[in-house]
């Protein structure tokens, strides 16, 4: 894994001297993050980079996991869809499981941090076993318009902490706590977006059985409906009608994300026996994503709902042309006709792919502009700082004063 050190040539000496200087103000202050997967999905693809860093410039921080069961994760996917305003049916029985998990939780979990950053509702009980120390509840999720009955449940766990963390300024809501906009971000020296020799390109290419023979359009996302992989399929078939091209769907699982098997199924089905739709369903590799990406003429994120979209982010910073709904935290990352292509349908994704399809020069300019944003905002760096500043803020406010 990357060092400190390595980040100088991309993001700059002050910001690595920024971050060990905030570092000293947190001595002897420790920093628990807790959620509900270790691998899969954006958030534990963020804490993975983000708490060695942390430590190599010497915070105290640690990473743990809740448990459970399958019903348990059922009922928190609900959630999930209910949250981004999803028409789903929750039952008295789901809230009756969620508090069972939770303490169950509650009863073996250690949680003696003096800041401790709970992602997304599935952990959100856990502070129950808050007592004199910092407590910040880190949404990732797309609550601009919530389902009532799950978000006022959830609103009496939220109100306990002592401030929550949201995407994008569209996500807030109106809470009795303090709240905080921080964007998620990405790794520019992971394994999932370093630069990559063509070899390794190609090889992975050879594996999915791949040619290059015609332009590469993909979506990585898990099977999840919200991540709309039917309509990417009907937007690819718009397009072939005139451009002779071929689709990647490629997509992994979350051990939290118990509908995926069942999304997968119906993707197969509607791509049926079209030899340049490649559904590929990939084991948790980070340089085969990257491989794909970068093997890539556009990258599209056809989500309906989305919490910020580190997919984009990721195309982005590989200089890609990207066509994406305007959803959740993606116009954050593309303004339209700038730094990427924003579409709202099917048939505007199917436009806009086909625009960039026959003005490689603009979609190669696209690309570019989208690599400079991200390097400029989104890269981890940022993030780190940015988290490293609320703790301070909570734990020493005299301290940010004399800063
Ligand atoms: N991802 C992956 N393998 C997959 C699917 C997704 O590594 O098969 C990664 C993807 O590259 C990104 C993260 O998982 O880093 C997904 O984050 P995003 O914000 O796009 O969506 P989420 O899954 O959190 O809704």
């Amino acid at each position: 894994m990357a060092t400190i050190e390595e980040y100088i040539p991309i993001v700059g000496q002050a910001v690595v001297d920024d971050l060990r200087l905030l570092a000293t103000r947190l001595q002897g202050k420790s920093i628990l993050n807790v959620n509900s997967t270790s691998v899969g999905g954006g958030v534990a693809e963020i804490l993975t980079r983000m708490l060695p860093l942390l430590q190599e410039i010497g915070v105290s921080a640690r990473w743990d996991v809740i448990k459970g069961g399958n019903q348990f994760f059922e009922v928190t996917k609900k959630f999930h869809n209910a949250l981004h305003g999803r028409p789903t049916e929750i039952t008295a029985k789901d809230f009756d499981v969620f508090i069972e998990t939770g303490r169950a939780n509650i009863a073996e979990m250690q949680i003696d941090a003096d800041a401790v950053f709970i992602h997304d509702p599935q952990p959100i009980a856990l502070i129950q076993k808050k007592k004199d120390n910092n407590w910040i509840w880190r949404c990732h999720i797309d609550v601009s318009n919530p389902n009532r009955e799950v978000w006022d449940f959830l609103r009496g766990f939220i109100s306990q902490y002592d401030a929550a963390i949201f995407s994008a300024p569209q996500f807030s809501q109106e809470l009795s706590i303090r709240q905080f906009l921080i964007s998620p971000s990405i790794d520019p020296l992971s394994d999932k977006n370093r630069e990559l020799p063509e070899s390794t390109i190609d090889k992975v290419l050879e594996k999915y059985g791949i040619e290059r023979d015609k332009p590469i359009i993909t979506q990585i996302s898990r099977f999840d409906r919200l991540k709309d992989p039917i309509g990417v399929i009907e937007a690819y078939k718009k397009v072939k009608r005139y451009h002779d091209c071929q689709l990647i769907l490629a997509g992994g699982g979350a051990s939290d994300d118990p509908e995926g098997i069942q999304v997968l199924e119906e993707v197969r089905n509607r791509a049926a026996d079209d030899k340049d739709i490649h559904i590929l369903l990939l084991p948790h590799n980070d340089i085969e994503v990257n491989a794909l990406q970068r093997a890539s003429d556009i990258i599209l994120q056809k989500s309906l709902k989305e919490g910020f979209g580190l997919t984009v982010a990721e195309a982005l910073w590989k200089g890609k042309p990207v066509v994406a709904s305007n959803v959740g935290g993606i116009p954050l990352q593309i303004t339209h006709k700038y730094s990427g292509l924003l579409c709202y349908s099917v048939d505007g994704a199917a436009f806009a792919i086909k625009q960039l399809l026959n003005s490689p020069e603009y979609a190669r300019k696209l690309g570019e502009n989208g690599r400079e944003h991200i390097k400029n905002n989104y890269l981890l760096t940022r993030h780190i700082r940015d988290y490293l500043l609320l703790y301070l803020s909570l734990i020493h406010q005299q301290d940010i004063v004399y800063l």
